[in-house]
């Protein structure tokens, strides 16, 4: 017995392949034979009936004949009596060498001899007719002669009447041949049929028997139990596929024991550190639900890991602004954001800089959250011992301030006693450096009030158009006087913006009058504003004057940063940039500048717009 799937399969179709032919065989001799049958019927006793048919015409023409020869005219009647006899032998011959049936041969020899005899009394009939007349022959021929035509014509008859009853038996021979044959090939196609259905089913069984089994082991294998084996119970390529299978499994086995190993050790390294980080740390599921916590976690905010496992997050803490934190990150969709709170924990007051970064599995989608707390509250109170001491000494510094302007401007106005050329120099040097300490002192101010949460914002509707206007009007005269050109251009029925007046009033000023600072005459500066594709409205004050160089855009918005060139002396406090997007931040909009040198600079930024309705 062969041994290979591909040796069985073959025999399974050999096998097929040799019942069909009996059946073909069968079928085909069977057809041959009954063929046969039929031409044999067909041929020899049609033509024997043929013949016999022939030779009756054939002798009655004689018999007219011998009447034309007595009664009319004795020389055409022996030409056509003559003629006709030749037909009759030719017809016998065709007869007595198509033998076929048994009696045939008796017939036709008695066909023969009576016939002999008929012709022998037509020799008889002409010496009558020429010796003893007309009636005599008439005589003749109505006795002797009719007889031995009515024997011969008899004998005929038979002839037919034998072949046509052997053309009946043959037709049902050939019936009946075809019957059997139909029986024979009917019987033989059952028994190939039920045959070839057992064997073929025989073979499938044992064919996909070990099929089968192997895939019942590799749904168990697929539901986690690597431990499972795959029975080998034939040795073809089955047997083959289920041993390589058995070793796959085992291979798996090995390799998920390392693994997990492996993974244990990682992960207990992982929550070693993280329980170690002297910051709150807390990770949570996709749900918000706890599922670990750290021990400063647990100090700070005098609550237990035990307790609080896969229980939502505001069940540990009840921020709701520092959960708003967390969920509109994991929501966004960003890595990582931050943003500091304040927090009153275990009746103590903290400062935590949250740092919410989204964990996502190997399919990259989100699968946790790390809230790491990080304590700012020590960096909070420097800041405001920071901010405070600035906000003293530049409140300090505002009263001599006054005293100074003011001595200055009398001294210059010469309330006190004429002054030299020297003496207006000098006075007009200090009356310039107070200013510029006036600014300082002033931008100072306004920084840590903003800072520390101590400015206020009056926050309305205005049209944007209005604030501008009141932001450019007082400039347009020192841009004439400087010879340079200063617009402003925006669409009429613009949106309407949220924001304090005289801060964004403020923040316009400084920018135009950096504009003017930073430009030579003959330079244009223009306002402009426009709603962006966020929906926001976007101011820009753009000049095109002496640029800034590549190097300090990314952070001329920091305090005291100043573009000190040798080309252009640096003539503010460094300070104004700084306020300027401290405001606009505190307006939760966005501030850029983009700049060349020798080419210009622009400076834009965005405010939220009142309700869309307005749009
Ligand atoms: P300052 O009082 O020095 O102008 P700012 O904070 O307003 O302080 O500006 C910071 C620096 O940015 C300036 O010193 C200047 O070098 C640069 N700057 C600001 N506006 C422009 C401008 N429109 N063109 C060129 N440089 C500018």
């Amino acid at each position: 017995m062969t041994k290979t799937l591909k040796g069985k399969v073959s025999l399974l179709y050999l096998s097929l392949v040799i019942l069909i032919a009996v059946v073909g065989i069968t079928a085909s001799v069977n057809l041959f034979k009954l063929s046969r049958a039929i031409d044999g019927l067909m041929i020899s006793n049609y033509k024997s009936i043929n013949a016999a048919n022939m030779m009756m015409e054939a002798i009655e023409r004689q018999d007219s004949a011998a009447l034309l020869y007595i009664n009319v005219d004795t020389q055409k009647g022996k030409e056509l009596f003559t003629n006709n006899s030749e037909a009759f032998f030719k017809w016998y011959n065709v007869d007595s060498n198509n033998i076929t049936e048994k009696g045939e041969k008796d017939i036709v020899n008695a066909i023969k001899t009576s016939y002999t005899r008929y012709m022998k009394l037509f020799l008889d009939l002409e010496e009558i007719r020429s010796q003893q007349g007309i009636s005599k022959a008439n005589e003749f021929f109505s006795t002797e002669m009719s007889r031995e035509f009515i024997n011969t014509k008899n004998e005929l008859r038979q002839l037919s009447v034998l072949n046509e009853k052997s053309m009946f038996k043959s037709k049902d021979e050939a019936t009946k041949n075809a019957q059997d044959s139909m029986y024979l090939v009917l019987g033989i196609s059952t028994v190939a049929f039920i045959g070839g259905f057992a064997v073929s089913r025989y073979f499938t069984d044992r064919f996909l028997k070990p099929i089968t089994f192997l895939t019942q082991t590799m749904k168990m294998v697929k539901a986690g139990d690597l431990k499972q084996e795959a029975d080998i119970l034939v040795k073809d390529e089955i047997g083959e596929l289920s041993a390589e299978f058995n070793n796959m499994t085992k291979r798996l086995q090995q390799y998920e024991q390392s693994t997990m190993g492996n993974l244990l050790a990682e992960k207990n390294k992982s929550v070693a550190i993280v329980k170690c980080i002297s910051d709150p740390l807390v990770f949570l599921d996709t749900e918000y639900r706890i599922i670990l916590l750290n021990d400063a976690f647990e100090k700070i905010f005098n609550v237990s890991e035990e307790v609080l496992t896969n229980k939502h997050f505001l069940e540990g803490i009840r921020n709701g602004e520092i959960f708003d934190f967390i969920s509109g990150t994991f929501k966004s969709g960003s890595e990582t954001e931050q943003k500091i709170f304040a927090v009153k924990a275990n009746r103590e007051d903290y400062y935590f800089n949250i740092i919410v970064t989204t964990v996502k599995d190997n399919n990259a989608n989100l699968s946790g959250i790390i809230a790491v707390f990080q304590n700012v509250t020590h960096l909070k109170e420097l800041e405001k011992i920071r901010t405070d001491f600035i906000a003293t000494i530049s409140h300090e510094f505002k009263t001599p301030l006054t005293s100074i302007v003011m001595g200055t401007d009398i001294l210059s106005d010469e309330g006190v006693g004429h002054l030299n050329d020297d003496q207006k120099q000098i006075i007009k040097a200090i009356r310039e450096d107070s200013d510029r300490l006036t600014k300082l002192v002033n931008d100072l101010l306004e920084l840590t009030r903003i800072e520390s949460g101590k400015a206020i914002f009056k926050i309305k509707e205005y049209a944007i158009d209005d604030i501008i206007e009141c932001a450019v009007k007082p400039f347009y005269q020192i841009a004439e006087q400087q010879d340079k050109t200063l617009y402003f251009k925006c669409k009429e029925d613009m949106p309407h913006v949220i924001a304090d007046f005289e801060k964004i009033t403020w923040v316009l000023n400084n920018l135009i009058s950096n504009a003017l600072k930073y430009t030579n005459a003959g330079d244009e500066i223009s306002v402009t504003a426009r709603v962006d594709k966020d929906n926001m409205m976007c101011v820009t004050v753009k000049d095109t004057g002496l640029g800034i160089p590549e190097e300090y855009i990314d952070n001329i918005f920091e305090k005291f940063v100043q573009v000190k060139d040798a080309d252009f002396e640096v003539r503010g406090t460094g300070l104004g940039l700084a306020v300027v997007r401290e405001i606009i931040e505190a307006h939760h909009g966005r501030i850029w500048c983009e700049s060349r040198l020798d080419v210009g600079s622009s400076f834009s930024f965005t405010l939220n717009m009142a309700g869309r309705n307005k749009y």
